[in-house]
């Protein structure tokens, strides 16, 4: 089932997802829902509070452009009461966008290896290191569970570049909702 998105300007975006403290049916069909609405959304990555669920909960799917002719599809991941146990000190600065944010893309600064520590949709802790943009990806939907946007992570510039473009997404989602 496609579910609706919030978008900048709606307060569930700001607020920090609760703990999930068990899978239960309820949990397994938002995850099932989410993917969908990733996928169809042309998304990498969708946190619950993008979708009106004030929860500690992303799903993640980041295809990897090894170069212009190929790309290893990515793998569909899912992860609760994340918590992110280490960040390498090199860092990047690429652009990012977000569902939540439509046509808006900045740069961003973030580390380029990380370590998580998540459950799975058995209930399975797991540790695991992510890199490059897989990584990315994972700390931006982890900024969603703790109210944060990447437009908070652009450098002032870009920042006051967008603000306009801020105000009309909220402006026309507002009305909408
Ligand atoms: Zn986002």
């Amino acid at each position: 089932m496609l579910l609706k998105l919030a978008y900048y300007g709606n307060p569930v975006l700001r607020k920090k997802g609760e703990p999930v403290k068990e899978i239960t049916d309820e949990i397994r069909k938002l995850v099932a829902d989410m993917l969908e609405t990733m996928h169809t959304e042309d998304g990498i990555g969708l946190a619950a509070p993008q979708v009106f669920k004030s929860l500690a909960l992303f799903v993640t799917c980041v295809p990897n452009y090894v170069d212009e002719k190929t790309v290893i599809p990515g793998v569909e991941r899912v992860f609760i009461n994340p918590k992110i146990l280490s960040y390498s000190d090199v860092t990047d600065n690429l652009t990012e966008g977000c569902l939540s944010i439509p046509k808006l893309y900045g740069h961003v600064i973030r580390p380029i290896k990380i370590v998580v520590e998540a459950m799975d949709l058995d209930g399975k802790i797991f540790t695991q290191e992510f890199v490059n943009y897989e990584a990315r990806c994972i700390l931006h939907e982890n900024d969603h569970i703790n109210g944060k946007l990447f437009i908070d992570r652009l450098d002032s510039e870009e920042r006051q570049l967008f603000e306009p473009k801020l105000r009309e997404i909220k402006k026309k989602y507002s009305s909408k909702a």
